[in-house]
């Protein structure tokens, strides 16, 4: 029989989940709080969904306090939520360095545009801060492709991450990374999506 996944309950709605799809917080020696997205850190961990309205909650109800069972300092809420935004594009970013570092991504907006016509691309990434008239000759290509295609980074951000200069679009070449990216994607896109009922 499989062995059941631990369970925790987040500190906000309190409602008990897989461990390892909840995002985890544990206290620094000067009583910060450090959110633990690789599960990884030593202490004592508490839990809340990965999603922003419940992280907001937990910290403007001081259910931290109450987790770790002994006094944390206000928590900031908004600043909390950015570093958990921050780490979570830190995670897109890392995989896109390793995918470049492979040789799995074209970049370069006429290669790019080569690429995506010539097919082989599982992924356009494209800058946040491209012209309007470039962005929408990419979306296009990529549409008509079916080629999935996200914005994030600035064109700077972008080609830091390639070693190379402002890159306005990538094309990622290699499925093992694309799925990598997606699921990361995917939890970025939960975690600030606020409820809607
Ligand atoms: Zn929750």
């Amino acid at each position: 029989m499989p062995k059941a996944s631990p369970q925790r309950s987040c500190l906000a709605c309190r409602e008990a989940k897989d461990k390892g799809s909840l995002l985890r917080f544990v206290l620094a020696p000067d009583r910060t709080l450090v959110p633990d997205l690789q599960q990884k850190l030593p202490g004592r961990g508490v839990y809340t969904c990965m999603k922003a309205s419940c992280l907001r909650q937990a910290a403007l109800k001081k259910q931290f306090g109450r987790g770790f069972k002994e006094e944390v300092p206000a928590v900031d809420a908004e600043l909390l939520l950015g570093q958990v935004g921050a780490k979570l594009e830190e995670r897109i970013a890392s995989y896109l360095c390793l995918a470049n570092k492979a040789g799995k991504i074209v970049s370069g907006a006429d290669q790019v545009a080569e690429k995506l016509k010539k097919g082989g691309v599982g992924m356009l990434v494209i800058a946040s801060d491209i012209s309007k008239e470039s962005g929408e000759k990419f979306r296009g290509l990529a549409r008509l492709k079916g080629v999935r295609c996200m914005t994030l980074f600035t064109k700077e951000r972008l080609g830091e991450l390639m070693g190379k200069e402002l890159r306005s679009a990538l094309a990622v070449t290699e499925s093992g990374f694309v799925a990598s990216i997606d699921l990361e994607m995917e939890k970025y896109r939960n975690f600030f999506e606020e409820e809607r009922e």
